[in-house]
């Protein structure tokens, strides 16, 4: 269990990297830390590691309070995005060098990384050095080592940004089975929202030193709790669309939909409306409670396809299966079928 309480980084300079953080990831638990670049998921990882110390606030791994604790003594073991392999030793001494640290005997140590290659289909590749590897296989050896010491917990920073597509989705499915089978506590940081949501147990969605969000994958993609979030996650982004609360409704996009409970007409303009391209309908029919627009752009997205339409509110996507594209330049109305209501910029409870 690794527990943060008041967590505050201010780099010199002034940059407040880590703002009052406090978090709680549970012994076993997978966790994403999720947001775009420079909100502080690396400052984070590396505190909880103990290679940077906070301005203020506690770092627990069990319950321990290690704050004051060199990265050595804490008992957990990270892995970065270049693996940082030694290129001088073969995949042996490698995966075995933290045994080494430890001062565990030789044959021992050889005997322990012989198991920990066999779990990682790297029992073939033991007497090869690094340069001979492909990036997969020596991603492997940075998670061979760094299971090899049986740590409290694992801290990944993006391990799988320098394999290509293919790989990565392998390597993903690969890491989530065996992270099932050891049963570590493990933070992974990550910029990419699929594979946050493909991974993890929970997800903390960061921005600019804060958490924003922290919730199950369901939970950020079906109830994001701000527009930030709503659109950061998701492969196609959600339609945000500014909406006015008015006596005889919503006023959306040239639609007018029933007020939402919650809402008043006192609310007026600071109200947006969010739906998700997959659960926008098209309809050829005009409705008063549909968005109309005029196709514009159709993007193949294999089974699916995704559509976006010119309408008075901006432009709106919906994404329809494969064989149901209206044409270029028809006129549609989009019918959503699931909506999200924002006011100031925070999701409006049901
Ligand atoms: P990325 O996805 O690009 O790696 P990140 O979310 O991991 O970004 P951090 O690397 O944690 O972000 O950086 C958070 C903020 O702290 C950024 O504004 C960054 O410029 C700043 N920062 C990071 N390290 C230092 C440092 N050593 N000195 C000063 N500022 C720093």
């Amino acid at each position: 269990m690794i527990s943060l309480h008041g967590l505050t980084k201010v780099f010199p300079g002034g940059v407040r990297a880590l703002d009052d953080l406090a978090l709680t990831v549970e012994d076993g638990e997978f966790f994403a830390l999720l947001g775009p670049s420079g909100c502080g998921k690396t400052t984070l990882l590396r505190t909880i590691a103990g290679l940077e110390s906070p301005t203020s606030g506690t770092v627990a791994i069990d319950g321990k309070d290690v704050t004051a604790l060199a990265p050595g003594e804490r008992d957990v073991a990270m892995v970065f995005q270049d693996y940082a392999i030694f290129p001088h030793m073969d995949v042996t001494a490698n995966i075995a060098y933290p045994l080494r640290i430890k001062k565990v005997p030789r044959a021992r140590r050889v005997e322990k990384a012989a198991e920990v290659a066999a779990r990682l289909s790297l029992t073939e590749l033991l007497l090869r050095r690094p340069a001979e590897l492909s990036g997969g296989q020596q991603q492997r050896v940075a998670l061979a080592r760094a299971i090899a010491c049986h740590p409290a917990a694992f801290l990944f920073d993006e391990p799988l940004s320098n394999l290509d597509a293919r790989l990565r989705l392998e390597a993903r499915t690969f890491l989530k089975r065996l992270q099932r089978e050891l049963a570590v506590t493990t933070v992974f940081v990550t910029h990419d929202q699929a594979e946050a949501l493909a991974l993890a147990d929970r997800i903390a969605v960061m921005s600019k030193g804060s958490m924003i969000q922290v919730g199950t994958p369901a939970e950020i993609f079906h109830r994001p709790a701000t527009t930030f979030v709503a659109s950061f996650i998701g492969s196609t982004p959600m339609n945000l669309l500014p909406a006015q609360a008015t006596e005889s409704g919503l006023k959306v996009a040239g639609a007018l939909l029933p007020l939402p409970s919650g809402l008043t007409p006192d609310d007026g303009a600071a109200v947006t409306y969010g739906v998700r391209p997959e659960y926008m309908d098209l309809s050829a029919a005009e409705r008063p409670d549909a968005f109309p627009g005029v196709v514009s752009v159709l993007e193949n997205m294999g089974t699916h396809t995704l559509i976006t339409l010119e309408s008075p509110g901006g432009l709106i996507q919906a994404v329809v299966p494969e064989g149901e594209e209206p044409p270029l330049g028809a006129s549609r109305w989009a019918v959503p079928r699931r909506a999200l209501v924002y006011r100031d910029d925070r999701l409006l409870s049901p």
